[in-house]
């Protein structure tokens, strides 16, 4: 099962539309912030449960509006040529700690690679997004692979291997559309943002999936050619 995403079109669109909604949103939310954690000081105990599901959906909201943020061109992009390899360790770095508390081990190969003309910061989140998704999908833990290599003479590769719960072939279709999400506390729009950055990179995304047996994520990036 295999199949190669493009989906600008409504890509272009919905990010026009969440610059704009996600900024609004952000400063009534940190007023909201602010005035939850007073009421919560001053009725310690009593709403502990109240204030704790408040709490964690200020949170998902705050994920929302991160996620909708990446979509709608980032205030600051700064391309760089970059090796991809360094850019991939700082983000596992970041994310070892968490997985290692959910009882799964990152196995990493570095293969040898040029250099990509790059936004390191979109990238990370590309690796976050899909690095999450892999955790998720193995509530008992185990071992996600990781690896880069040179693809041809023009592309580098990272793959991203889960030993997880897979995806259908029905779901496949609809990866990367906005807001589909198959998980109780989803966004939807991990996948549709790491498209999006994908793209951006002049890359592509490809996905090969088993039910009950795992899920192969592989990124394409273009080299970067001196006289490009
Ligand atoms: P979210 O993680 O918030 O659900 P995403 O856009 O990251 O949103 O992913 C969309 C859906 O794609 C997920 O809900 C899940 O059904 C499926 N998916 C993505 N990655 C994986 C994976 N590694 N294993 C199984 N399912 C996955
Ligand atoms: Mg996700």
């Amino acid at each position: 099962m295999e199949e190669q995403l493009k989906k600008s079109d409504t890509l272009n669109v919905v990010g026009e539309l969440a610059a704009g909604i996600a900024h609004e949103i952000r400063n009534p939310m940190t007023a909201l912030k602010g005035f939850i954690q007073l009421l919560e000081g001053s009725m310690k105990g009593e709403y502990d449960n109240y204030f704790q599901v408040i709490t964690s959906e200020l949170q998902r909201i705050e994920t929302i509006i991160t996620d909708f943020l990446i979509l709608a061109k980032p205030q600051a992009v700064s391309y760089q040529i970059k090796q991809v390899n360094t850019v991939l360790s700082e983000t596992l770095d970041l994310l070892s700690a968490q997985a290692a508390m959910l009882n799964i081990q990152f196995d990493i190969k570095y293969g040898e690679l040029p250099l990509v003309h790059c936004e390191a910061n979109q990238l990370k989140q590309v690796f976050i997004n899909l690095i999450k998704n892999a955790i998720e999908a193995m509530p008992d833990g185990g071992i996600i692979e990781v690896s880069t290599e040179l693809f041809f003479d023009n592309h580098i590769l990272v793959s991203i291997q889960d030993h997880g719960i897979g995806i259908p072939k029905s779901v496949l279709k609809k990866l990367g559309e906005p807001f589909y999400t198959t998980k109780e506390k989803g966004t939807g729009l991990g996948l549709m943002v790491t498209y999006k950055i994908i793209e951006e990179h002049e890359g592509w995304i490809e996905v090969n999936s088993k039910e009950g047996e795992g899920t192969l994520f592989q990124l394409y990036l273009p080299i970067f050619h001196e006289n490009a």
